[in-house]
């Protein structure tokens, strides 16, 4: 049997494929996950964590309100709706809304877990995909969503004792007494200080450090969110190569800052360790970048050098490596490596409706997702156009109109047609 589709990896982003695909009538589709079950960044599922995005931009709701896979849907069938809605959460748990994905994935029928997808191919007619236990699917077409992974710093002594903050919560051992280094200063580096703070008694030495010149907030509010819209990416998608470039580092921290809460928790924790319960040191140190990580005697020895080109050395018993993530070529796809083109950083190369560019034939196209943050826009890696672009992928895969919210109104309240060339603005006197 040939599928019309199958989905590689079941994070958010494939598994709102899955989930759309589900009321597509004639469409015959399979995603594969190699982990035993769903599960969402488990190392950095903190209680307290809470999502950065709505819970209406969930898997289905953009696109399709009336899916059965809305997070709405989740609550009425857990018999959680008015309990929900009495809370007035401003924002849902990243634990609450991993269980949702979680409900949605078993229930769904096409999504497969522990199996991993070692090798694709296309053998002239369709794609023949190797999973680890010696099967072969063969599909049409492919969507690759096995999402980004971690960024290391060249040279990292990685080990029990020094590890990437997305393996925080699986790997945090004692710290009591310890000399701990997180370097980055982002979300999860501040999420992982925060935690390091409450542990009492935690580390004897604390010590988080940030390439960034301060410890920046994320810019949030209608105007900004402005730019995580059909409308937007749309004008983004006519910009050229460098004026889109200029814009992504424009728009760094709308989606990539600390969020206000979780800043004024870290501040709070660090007042009353200084002032009111005095167990332990922490020092927040911006505009350093980690040059040299080496093992030393059972330890480590940080080189970070400062805005200012001045070095400093710094001794730790643990690192943790809030480095953030990057997205390359899935290694399952290295028979087709030569075949598929891709961008500087290593990601896939897309065009329009998120297929990527290879030399295959037309009809068997390869979907990309999160690899467009360069093609198409800061968006790309986060939840806002997640159903969004599932929508697009399948009227794309069926050749069929299935949404109409993709025709419905999609200029917006901001005018962003104008981005793109010069504008003629004539003023009558
Ligand atoms: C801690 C954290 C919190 C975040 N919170 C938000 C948020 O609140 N809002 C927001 O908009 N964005 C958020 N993001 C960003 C983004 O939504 C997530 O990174 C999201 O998980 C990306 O989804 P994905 O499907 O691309 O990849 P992933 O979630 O990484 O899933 C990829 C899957 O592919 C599987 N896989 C990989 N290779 C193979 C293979 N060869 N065979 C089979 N399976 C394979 C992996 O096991 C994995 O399950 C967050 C990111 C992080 C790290």
């Amino acid at each position: 049997m040939t599928l019309d589709l199958a989905g590689i990896g079941i994070g958010p982003f494939n598994l709102s494929l899955a989930a759309l695909a589900d009321n597509v009538t004639g469409l015959d589709v399979a995603f594969f996950d190699r982990k035993p079950n769903f599960t969402w960044h488990p190392g950095l599922a903190f209680e307290d964590s809470e999502m950065q995005t709505s819970y209406l931009k969930d898997m289905v709701t953009p696109v399709q309100p009336t899916s059965s896979w809305s997070f709405l849907n989740y609550l009425v069938v857990q018999g959680r709706f008015y309990d929900f809605m009495a809370a007035r959460f401003d924002t849902v748990s990243r634990r609450e809304f991993t269980d949702y994905m979680a409900w949605v994935a078993e229930s769904l029928g096409t999504c497969t877990f522990a199996t991993s997808i070692q090798e694709v191919d296309h053998d002239g007619n369709r794609f023949t995909l190797k999973t680890d236990s010696g099967q072969t699917i063969r599909a049409t077409s492919i969507a690759v969503g096995t999402g980004p992974v971690p960024r290391i710093p060249a040279d990292a002594p990685l080990g029990q004792n020094c590890y990437h903050g997305i393996e925080y919560l699986n790997r945090k051992a004692d710290m009591r007494g310890k000399r701990v280094v997180v370097v980055g200063g982002g979300q999860t580096g501040a999420e992982i200080v925060l935690d390091l703070l409450s542990e009492h008694p935690g580390p004897d030495e604390l010590t988080w450090l940030s390439r960034r010149d301060a410890f920046w907030h994320l810019q949030e509010g209608s105007l900004v969110d402005q730019i995580f819209t059909p409308a937007y990416q749309r004008a983004y998608r006519q910009l050229p190569a460098e004026i889109q470039q200029h814009a992504l580092a424009n728009q760094k921290y709308s989606s990539d800052g600390l969020t206000p809460a979780t800043a004024d928790q870290v501040y709070r924790a660090l007042y009353r360790q200084r002032y009111v319960n005095g167990h332990g040191q922490t020092s927040l140190r911006p505009g350093r970048e980690v040059t040299h990580i080496t093992p030393r005697y059972g330890a480590f020895e940080l080189t970070a050098t400062a805005t200012d080109g001045q070095t400093e050395g710094l001794t730790a018993d643990v690192v943790i490596l809030a480095t953030g993530f990057e997205t390359t070529l899935p290694d399952c796809l290295s028979p087709l490596a030569s075949r598929i083109d891709l961008q500087p950083g290593g990601a896939l190369q897309l065009g329009d409706a998120y297929r990527v560019q290879w030399d295959g034939p037309d009809d068997a196209p390869i979907y990309g997702l999160n690899h467009g943050r360069q093609s198409h826009g800061i968006v790309d890696p986060q939840l806002s156009l997640t159903a969004w672009r599932s929508a697009v992928i399948l009227e794309d895969l069926t050749n069929r109109h299935l949404f109409a919210a993709l025709r419905g109104n999609q200029v917006g309240l901001v005018d962003w047609e104008t981005m793109s060339g010069p504008v003629d603005i004539r003023i009558s006197a």
